[in-house]
């Protein structure tokens, strides 16, 4: 198996695609070793990286992933293949708000559209196993505010950081890793 993601890492610069820091992606996969998650739903794969690299962090781990753009689609299934991970990561082409998924996970990892968080949130909560657990990349609003234009981005994050702490359903915490991450657990009946 290639382990080296330079490759993976130097495309994403080189075509602008947002991919995780690297403090945010240790995170996740410190989470999932010690947690030891086995199935994982990611919302928005881009190439490939995250998933390859949540995959990589336990030999039982098995990831679904949702990619709505076909060009990223196409560059994730080849990355997946050169890691020889096909077995254990599915990749599915379409809009994750359009799509149908009836499987339960352990961990769902939302990674998309900023603006469509709260929707992502709701629509896939009915796909968590009953101690499962739903992570948030990107909730730090700060890198929004140094792009220009993106007030009503800035509000939407600030109305989902909202919505999670006022779910009674969610035990919600933030952490100031990455890009801002939030791990919402569903609190047992
Ligand atoms: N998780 C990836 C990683 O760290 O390697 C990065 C994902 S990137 C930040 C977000 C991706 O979500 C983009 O490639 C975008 O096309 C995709 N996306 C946005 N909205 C989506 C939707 N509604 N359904 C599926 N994919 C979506």
């Amino acid at each position: 198996m290639n382990k080296d993601f330079k490759h993976i890492e130097k495309y994403a610069e080189e075509y602008n695609i947002p991919i995780m820091e690297k403090s945010g992606i240790r995170f996740l996969t410190k989470y999932i070793e010690q947690n030891k998650i086995k199935n994982i739903l990611e919302i928005g794969s881009a190439i490939g990286y995250s998933a390859i690299l949540m995959a990589s962090s336990n030999q039982e781990t098995m990831v679904t992933t949702i990619e709505r753009d076909e060009t990223r689609y196409i560059e994730a299934l080849k990355n997946i293949k050169e890691f020889g991970l096909e077995k254990r990561i599915t990749l599915i082409l379409g809009d994750a708000l359009d799509l149908d998924i009836k499987d339960k996970y352990d961990l769902i990892f939302i990674d998309a559209a900023k603006g469509q968080y709260t929707k992502f949130f709701k629509k896939y909560s009915n796909n968590l196993k009953d101690d499962g657990v739903i992570i948030t990349d990107k909730i730090n609003n700060s890198i929004y505010f140094l792009m220009r234009n993106l007030r009503q981005l800035v509000d939407k994050i600030k109305r989902y950081i909202t919505f999670l702490n006022e779910n009674t359903s969610f035990n919600t915490r933030f952490y100031k890793v990455g890009d801002g991450i939030s791990v919402s657990k569903l609190k047992c009946e």
